[in-house]
Order: C-alpha cells, then sequence, then structure tokens
C-alpha cells in the first residue's frame, strides 16, 4: 500500500518551514551580548574594538523575555536545540535566569553555551544549576605565549584549564574544546592540545580560520585546511573516521584508534556543509541571520517591542525563514570574501 503524506505549501510533513533548498529550522544560537573581555585577533583585533568603538547600549540588547519570546517562535518551528554565544556570554549579567527560562521551554532539549572559559570556573556550578545542559569552550593553545598573543588580553592558558574542569565537575559536559587554527599562529599547537584532552572525556575541535567580519584581515593563505589537520594528527596518533551523529552535524567527527576519545573538524572553509545548514541566529541587537556570514539580518526587536502578542513576530520568523537560500561557503570566492559581513562578535559562532 502507497502511503500518502499531507504536504504544506513547503513541502514539509511536519508543516515546520522549510528553505528554498529545503532545510529546516533545528538549532538557535542566541548572542547575548556584542561585548568581550578577549580581543581574539581573529575575532576582534584590539585596533578596531577599542575604547573607541560603538558598542550596542543595553536597551538594545534583546532583554531575557524578548529572547524567550523568540525562542519559544522558533520551538514552534521545529528548533530543539539553543546555543548561547556572544562576545562573550558569561559577561551578560543573570544569564543564569536566561538558561533557566530556554531550559523550560518543553521542545527544547538542549541548551548549550559557547564561552572563552574566563569567568567558567566561577559560573560553571550555577549555570549547571539553571538547567545548562553543555558548554563549549574555546582554548587556541597550552602555551601561554601562543595563547596570550591569540587573545591579546594577556589571559593565561591555566584560567581556562580551570574553568573546563569545573565545567566537568559540575556537570556541563561532554565538553567541546574548539581551537581555531591559523597558519604560522597556533598550528604548532595542534598535537599538544590533541595529546591534551585525548583521554580526558572532552572533544577538541579544530576548526578552520574563516572569513567572518569584516575586520580581521582574513587571508586564504592564513587557513590551515582540514586535510592537513587530519594528517598531522594521524601522524602522531592514529584516528579514523567516524559517523555524523545526526543530520546536519557541523564538525566531521574522528576516532583515536587506541580508544582514547573522538576530535572534530570543522571546515567550513575547505569542505562546506551548507546542504544541512539548519541554523538560525539571532544578534545581540535582536535581528534574524540566516548565514553566519550574512551582511544583513531582519530585525526583530521593532516587532518584539511593537506587538506583545507573537503572530507578527511569527509570520516575519516563516517568510524569512521559507525565503532562505543561503549557501555562502559553497560558493565562497575571493569576490565574496571581500563582501562586507555581519562581525562574529555581533551574532556569536
Ligand atoms: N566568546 C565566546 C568564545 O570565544 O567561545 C563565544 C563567541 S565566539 C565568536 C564563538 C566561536 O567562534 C569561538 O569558538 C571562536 O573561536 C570562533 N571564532 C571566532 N572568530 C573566528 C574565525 N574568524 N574563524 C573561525 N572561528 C572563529
Ligand atoms: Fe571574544 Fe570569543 Fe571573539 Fe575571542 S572569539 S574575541 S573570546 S567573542
Ligand atoms: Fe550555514 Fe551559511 Fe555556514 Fe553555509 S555558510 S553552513 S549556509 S552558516
Amino acid at each position: 500500500m502507497r502511503t500518502v503524506l499531507l504536504l504544506n505549501v513547503t513541502g514539509n510533513p511536519t508543516g515546520n518551514p522549510t528553505d528554498t533548498l529545503g532545510r529546516p529550522v533545528r538549532d538557535l544560537r542566541i548572542s547575548v551580548t556584542d561585548r568581550c573581555n578577549f580581543r581574539c585577533t581573529y575575532c576582534m583585533p584590539k585596533e578596531i574594538f577599542n575604547s573607541s568603538f560603538q558598542y550596542l547600549q543595553r536597551s538594545e540588547l534583546l532583554s531575557f523575555e524578548e529572547i524567550e519570546r523568540v525562542a519559544k517562535c522558533f520551538a514552534q518551528k521545529g528548533v530543539t536545540k539553543i546555543r548561547l554565544t556572544g562576545g562573550e556570554p558569561l559577561l551578560r549579567n543573570g544569564i543564569e535566569d536566561l538558561v533557566a527560562k530556554l531550559a523550560g521551554i518543553p521542545e527544547i532539549n538542549d541548551v548549550a553555551l559557547t564561552t572563552n572559559g574566563a569567568l567558567l570556573a566561577r559560573k560553571a556550578v550555577s549555570l549547571a544549576a539553571a538547567g545548562l545542559d553543555r558548554v563549549t569552550v574555546s582554548l587556541d593553545s597550552l602555551d601561554d605565549t601562543t595563547f596570550m598573543a591569540m587573545n591579546d588580553v594577556d589571559f593565561p592558558v591555566q584560567k581556562v584549564l580551570d574553568g573546563i574542569d569545573a565545567a566537568a565537575q559540575a556537570g556541563l559536559g561532554p565538553i567541546k574544546i574548539n581551537m581555531v587554527v591559523k597558519r604560522g599562529v597556533n598550528d604548532n599547537s595542534v598535537i599538544d592540545m590533541a595529546a591534551y584532552f585525548k583521554g580526558a572525556g572532552h572533544t577538541l575541535r579544530f576548526i578552520e580560520y574563516m572569513d567572518v567580519g569584516a575586520t580581521n584581515g582574513w587571508e586564504l593563505s592564513d587557513v590551515v585546511d582540514a586535510q592537513t589537520i587530519v594528517e598531522t594528527l594521524h601522524e602522531a596518533f592514529p584516528i579514523e573516521p567516524v559517523a555524523p551523529a545526526y543530520p546536519g552535524e557541523v564538525a566531521t567527527r574522528w576516532r583515536y584508534l587506541d580508544g582514547t576519545g573522538e576530535i572534530g573538524i570543522i571546515s567550513s572553509v575547505t569542505q562546506p556543509f551548507c546542504g544541512n545548514c539548519t541554523r538560525a541566529r539571532i544578534s545581540a541587537a535582536g535581528a534574524l541571520y540566516t548565514c553566519l556570514f550574512a551582511a544583513n539580518g531582519t530585525d526583530l526587536r521593532q516587532i518584539l517591542r511593537q506587538s506583545p502578542d507573537d503572530e507578527a513576530l511569527d509570520q516575519t520568523v516563516n517568510r524569512v525563514w521559507t525565503h532562505r537560500s543561503d549557501r555562502y561557503s559553497e560558493s565562497r570566492t575571493s569576490i565574496t570574501t571581500g563582501v562586507t559581513k555581519v562581525e562574529m562578535s555581533h551574532i556569536g559562532g
């Protein structure tokens, strides 16, 4: 017997919106601040993000109640995972209250947060108590000189490691560690990082340096490609590929043949994964972006503040998602890399 599915206008049997390439929305990344206590050279270079830079005023940020409304709207459209990011999300006062609100949305089964780890040792217990499921911690080297040159505020490695330990103890694992690899800057830290986190129960993820924003002076020659990273690792610690845990998983997975765990590689530059991209992003100012490399977003803040009911919000999100056609990384050229794009610190990674 033939099964007949009733499709809605978007061709999706669940009734949730899909974009013009048939992709549903599953993950929501929310930037809660555009400020940061680091000045990573690949993200917020000091020369631009200095005391004369115009950060958002408090009133321009979405309130926790507004973020909750947006999250509930997306939860009705198929989102089950939320990640808080920034800037540095742990700089936002009372972030635990937001975590609790998001963790309380029935459709959301995973609330995660990406942090530079500077405040994690202090906050891990309260974040876990509020309902945070997992953290991802960014760390680019175990060598203080290299790490300090990359965070550009002389922040020491040990304090980030303390944060990772505190998070693990608070139950915020399995923890992912993000390492952006930049040629000639920290590529000589790849093996040390792998050796340290191997067997520790955390998954180290190597990220190709990306041409996000317009301030980091990105050049293709600074990128260490995924293939090179895999070969370098394999020589020191033999690895083999692992099938993705779910469709749309950002990192390709590899496991150590000696059974000491897994690593991930995020190869947005050399092996793009736009076909499976189910992520929507909300900037700290409340704009909806449907691609990390977009130049413009759709303002939701005004809608949230003008309409107490959620109908206009709902219609706008549906309209934006069903018109989405982004596949930046698959169509990256020397022309597109030069185009002005939103800053990573504004919409989060
Ligand atoms: N401040 C937090 C942190 O660093 O984890 C959260 C925000 S940060 C923008 C999110 C992630 O984006 C971090 O893991 C960071 O390393 C990564 N990132 C920032 N700029 C990048 C770039 N140009 N290429 C690749 N990854 C980048
Ligand atoms: Fe701050 Fe994270 Fe950007 Fe580094 S990567 S400057 S920690 S927002
Ligand atoms: Fe998604 Fe844009 Fe990245 Fe492609 S380039 S995977 S569409 S965020």
